[in-house]
C-alpha cells in the first residue's frame, strides 16, 4: 500500500469515528457500527468463554477499558507531538523564504493552538460537585423534553442539572456536557467549550497557513528550476510533468515537503470538525443533546412519544427545579417517550411530570421546540461569555425546530 492510500485510509477511519457520533440506528452505517462494536465482540467473548473460560477477552477488555474508559494523556501527547514535530521540521526550512510579516503571522499561528490546548485541558470543564451544584443548577432551565427535573445521578448522588451528563471516563457529572474529547483528555462542557472551539479554529488556521505557505515556497522553488511551470498547470503542460515537478521539489527538501503535505491533507479534516461543532452551536444543541434528539425522533416515528402543554406561571417545586432567571424562554410542553408505547403513567415514588391535560402522541421533531436554541449569535455568545444575560424575556425568538438540524 502506497503512502497516499495509507493517508486516505487513516482519514477515512478518523472520519468514521467522528461522524459515527451522529449515527442513526436505522441506517446501514448504524448497522455496520453495531456489527463492529456490539455483535463481533459478543461473538468473540462467547468463543473465548467456551475455550479459556474468558481469560483472553477478560485481560484484553481490562486493557481496552483502561484505554477507552479511563483518562490518560496518550492522544494529547500524540497531538502535541504532531504539532511540535511538524513545526520543528517546517520552520527551519521555511524561515529563510519568509517575509517579516509571514514570520510574525507564523509565530502567532503557532502560539495560539498551544495556548488554547492548555486552556481546554487545564481548566474545569464544568464538573458538578457538591460545591458547584447550585451554580450549575441555575444555568439552564429544564426543557421537559430531553431534561426533566428531579432525576439524580446514581454515581454522584446529585440532582442532574439541565443539559448535564455523567461522564463515565471523567467519572463525574459535567455541566452542559458536549462530549468527552480524547484530544484534550477531558470532557468538553460549560467550562471549556469556548477553549475547545478556539483550539479547533486556531488549529484549522495553523494547518491552512502552514499548507499554503509551504506550497507557495515550494512552487517558487519549482518555478526557478522549471521555467514555464506555474501553480495552475499552463495549457499544454502535461499532468505528469506537472506532478513530477511537485515531487521533485518535495524530495529536494524532504522536511518542508512532508510537513507541507501533512498540513495540506489534515487541514480539511480540522475545518470539517470545526464546522461540525459550529453546526451544533447553530442548532442550539450539544453533541450529547443531538444524539438525544435523534433518539427521541426515532421514538416519535415509532409512536412512542407523548406531549402535553405546560401552563405559564405554573407552580414549581423549587427544590428540584430552580428558576433560571437569565434564560429568556420557558418550556411550553412536556415531551416523554415511554417504553411500552402507552401514555406516561406516574407511579408511586417517581418524580412528578409537569404539564396538564391529556397526552397526545407526537410524531415528528418539527412539532417540538428546542428551547435551548436562541439563534446562532446568542448560542455562540452563551458559550463565550460566562453567565451571558440575554436581556429581558422575549416572546418572539428565532426558534428553529431541530428537525432542520
Ligand atoms: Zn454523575
Ligand atoms: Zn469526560
Amino acid at each position: 500500500m502506497g503512502p497516499f492510500a495509507k493517508v486516505v485510509i487513516f482519514i477515512l477511519i478518523i472520519s468514521f469515528g467522528v461522524f459515527s457520533l451522529g449515527l442513526n440506528r436505522h441506517t446501514p452505517i448504524g448497522a455496520l457500527h453495531r456489527t463492529i462494536w456490539i455483535h463481533i465482540p459478543k461473538f468473540v467473548t462467547a468463543v473465548d468463554q467456551r475455550l479459556t473460560g474468558g481469560r483472553i477477552t477478560g485481560g484484553l477488555s481490562r486493557g481496552v477499558n483502561r484505554m477507552l474508559y479511563d483518562r490518560h494523556p496518550t492522544v494529547v501527547i500524540f497531538f502535541f507531538a504532531l504539532l511540535f514535530g511538524g513545526e520543528y521540521m517546517f520552520l527551519p526550512a521555511a524561515w529563510p523564504h519568509m517575509s517579516w510579516l509571514a514570520k510574525l503571522i507564523a509565530l502567532i499561528a503557532i502560539a495560539l493552538p498551544y495556548t488554547f490546548l492548555y486552556l481546554a485541558c487545564g481548566g474545569d470543564p464544568g464538573f458538578i460537585t457538591a460545591e458547584t451544584h447550585a451554580y450549575h443548577m441555575s444555568l439552564y432551565p429544564y426543557d421537559h423534553a430531553l431534561f426533566h427535573p428531579g432525576r439524580y445521578c446514581e454515581t454522584c448522588k446529585l440532582l442532574k442539572p439541565a443539559r448535564s451528563k455523567h461522564c463515565s471516563i471523567c467519572k463525574r457529572c459535567v455541566a452542559k456536557a458536549d462530549h468527552h474529547c480524547v484530544f484534550i483528555n477531558l470532557c468538553v462542557g460549560h467550562g471549556n467549550h469556548r477553549w475547545f472551539l478556539s483550539l479547533l479554529l486556531s488549529t484549522a488556521a495553523l494547518t491552512s497557513y502552514g499548507g499554503l505557505l509551504g506550497l507557495s515556497i515550494l512552487s517558487g522553488v519549482i518555478k526557478n528550476r522549471f521555467p514555464g511551470w506555474s501553480v495552475w498547470p499552463p495549457a499544454g503542460y502535461g499532468l505528469n510533468s506537472y506532478l513530477v515537478a511537485w515531487s521533485w521539489a518535495m524530495e529536494r527538501d524532504i522536511s518542508l515537503g512532508a510537513t507541507t503535505l501533512f498540513a495540506t491533507l489534515t487541514s480539511p479534516l480540522v475545518w470539517a470538525l470545526l464546522f461540525y461543532t459550529l453546526y451544533h452551536v447553530y442548532c442550539g444543541t450539544t453533541t450529547n443533546e443531538s444524539l438525544k434528539w435523534s433518539e427521541l425522533g426515532e421514538d416519535m416515528a415509532d409512536g412512542y412519544a407523548f406531549t402535553r402543554p405546560i401552563r405559564r406561571g405554573r407552580e414549581r417545586d423549587f427544590g428540584i427545579e430552580p428558576s433560571c432567571s437569565r434564560w429568556p424562554v420557558e418550556p411550553e410542553m412536556v415531551v416523554i417517550a415511554t417504553a411500552d408505547g402507552q401514555p406516561p403513567v406516574i407511579h408511586q415514588g417517581m418524580p412528578p411530570i409537569a404539564g396538564e391535560g391529556d397526552w397526545e402522541r407526537v410524531w415528528k421533531l418539527k412539532n417540538v421546540e428546542n428551547m435551548y436554541d436562541l439563534g446562532f449569535r446568542d448560542n455562540l455568545a452563551d458559550i463565550f461569555f460566562r453567565d451571558y444575560a440575554f436581556g429581558r424575556a422575549r416572546d418572539e425568538l428565532p426558534f428553529k425546530s431541530h428537525h432542520q438540524c
